[in-house]
């Protein structure tokens, strides 16, 4: 059993949902569970009714709720012929969205949106997403059934962010999504949404679908977690920057936590942690490439032979961060005592700010930040304990690999593709999954290129590789 998690670009018009289809055509040997997000911007437009009635502009909202409506109706048109599936269909949008107007008159008239109403407006996207799509799976038949999320994800109360309970999501699984897949049926699931123990619907967070997809896959013991995106993969650095740029074959999940935090925003690696924690290989797909290989992310770096093309690559993929600040803190007074670290960061924590990268020696601390409306603030705090400068202009351009610190000679390499930019700070963590470095925010698309061209595209001799 695999899960398939489409996100709504994937599902946003006509042509994407019958490429969907295909998809999803093409993998019934293997017992898919599909996952689905809102159809393009529902949710947004959604968000945006919650926020008119908000401020009591009750038109308004009605006015957008039955344009949501009715471009459901209109798309449901367009994939399905005339006949039975078409007319259960549409009865079924109808239904959805005339409950969604019920609770939208119910808001309107206490000129109140409270969280828990607000997640049962939000779940209408998927709700009506997951009922489409396995409408038009049928009607070429492949035997899908949509599944009501809120039977089989079970969070905690914190509506609008509520976090899902795996072991009671478990439960449900068997109870309600197994006998579905036993006889032969694809479920097809709206992500982003669950419910509490009383029933009540939830949604996970923006962007929560992907969570949905990954929570599924540990329930259900899946032999693979599969997230079909609108990209080749995990890249090995930005193609904006690279055109040249490759997806990458296969990433830890250390790495790919790295590279989330570090900038590249593709997965957000508490998402798919669930799946990785219950071993279930995640592999990022591009719906408009389906037969490309796309990115494997494992939970464990895979031996050698498992690296076909590209053996060990030291350094998995190249990110970067544009405008952070770096904050230099100078003081003599760190000589030989203790405690100054601890003070320096009280101030920190005080003022919110997370920090990012560090280096020190004997008297100096210097930090990167992104950049925050509290640096002025952060400056003036410090200067009473020390010498303080910012440089609110820099970039931070960080190299991810879980080989780095076994592979004799990157470090070499990495400055020597560097020559000419001027490095600020260099960190190189303990946990040896990435070495960071602070440039000029001006020279960032340049660090960037020269990395690639000295790690990727050059063989470690120095002979240019024929890409
Ligand atoms: N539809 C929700 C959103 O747009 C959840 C998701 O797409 O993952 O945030
Ligand atoms: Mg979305």
């Amino acid at each position: 059993m695999i899960i398939m998690k489409f996100g709504g670009s994937s599902v946003k018009d006509v042509a994407a949902l019958e490429r969907v289809v295909g998809i999803i055509g093409s993998r019934c040997h293997e017992d898919p569970v599909v996952v689905v997000s809102a159809m393009g911007d529902s949710t947004d437009r959604l968000t945006k009714i919650l926020d008119l009635l908000e401020r009591g502009q009750n038109a308004q909202a009605r006015a957008t709720a039955k344009r949501l409506s009715s471009d459901h109706a209109s798309i449901a048109r367009k994939i399905l012929p005339e006949g039975e599936i078409l007319s259960e269909l549409l009865k079924t949008i109808q239904s959805h969205f005339s409950r969604m107007d019920n609770l939208i008159e119910g808001m309107a008239c206490l000129g109140e949106v409270s969280p828990r109403s607000r997640d049962a407006v939000l779940s209408f996207g998927e709700i009506a997403s997951s009922s489409m799509l396995a409408a038009y799976c049928r009607s070429v038949n492949i035997p899908a059934e949509a599944i009501d999320p809120t039977k089989l994800i079970l969070t905690d109360a914190r509506f609008t962010g509520a976090t899902p309970d795996p072991a009671g999501t478990k439960k449900r699984c068997a109870q309600f999504l197994s006998p579905v897949v036993a006889r032969m049926a694809i479920p097809v699931v709206g992500g982003f949404v669950g419910a509490d123990e009383h029933g009540v619907t939830t949604t996970l967070g923006r962007g929560g679908s992907d969570l949905t997809a990954s929570i599924l896959a540990g329930a259900m013991n899946a032999s693979a977690l599969e997230y079909w995106k609108d990209v080749d993969g995990i890249l090995d650095a930005d193609p904006r920057i690279v055109p040249q740029a490759k997806p990458v074959q296969r990433i830890t999940f250390r790495e790919a936590a790295e590279l989330a935090t570090l900038g590249a925003k593709i997965l957000h690696p508490a998402s798919i942690q669930p799946a990785v924690l219950a071993n279930v290989p995640v592999r990022v797909l591009n719906f408009n490439e389906p037969l490309a290989n796309g990115t494997t992310i494992t939970s464990a770096a895979e031996p050698d032979h498992d690296f076909p093309d590209r053996s060990s690559p030291a350094v998995s993929s190249i990110t970067y961060k544009r405008s952070q600040a770096m904050i230099n803190i100078y003081s003599t007074r760190m000589l030989g005592t203790s405690g100054f670290l601890r003070r320096v960061f009280e101030v920190f924590d005080r003022l919110k700010i997370s920090v990012d990268h560090i280096a020190t020696s004997e008297v100096n601390v210097t930090v990167t930040v992104g950049r925050t409306d509290a640096l002025e603030a952060l400056r003036r705090e410090l200067a009473e304990i020390a010498t303080v400068s910012v440089d609110d202009n820099v970039g931070v351009v960080s190299l991810v690999g879980e080989r780095l610190p076994a592979t004799p000679g990157v470090a070499a390499r990495i400055f020597r593709a560097l020559t000419g930019i001027n490095v600020s700070l260099i960190t190189y963590g303990g946990s040896g999954v990435n070495l960071s470095v602070v440039v000029g925010n001006d020279n960032v698309d340049t660090a960037v290129r020269k990395l690639h061209k000295e790690l990727f595209e050059t063989s470690e001799d120095g002979d240019h590789d024929d890409v």
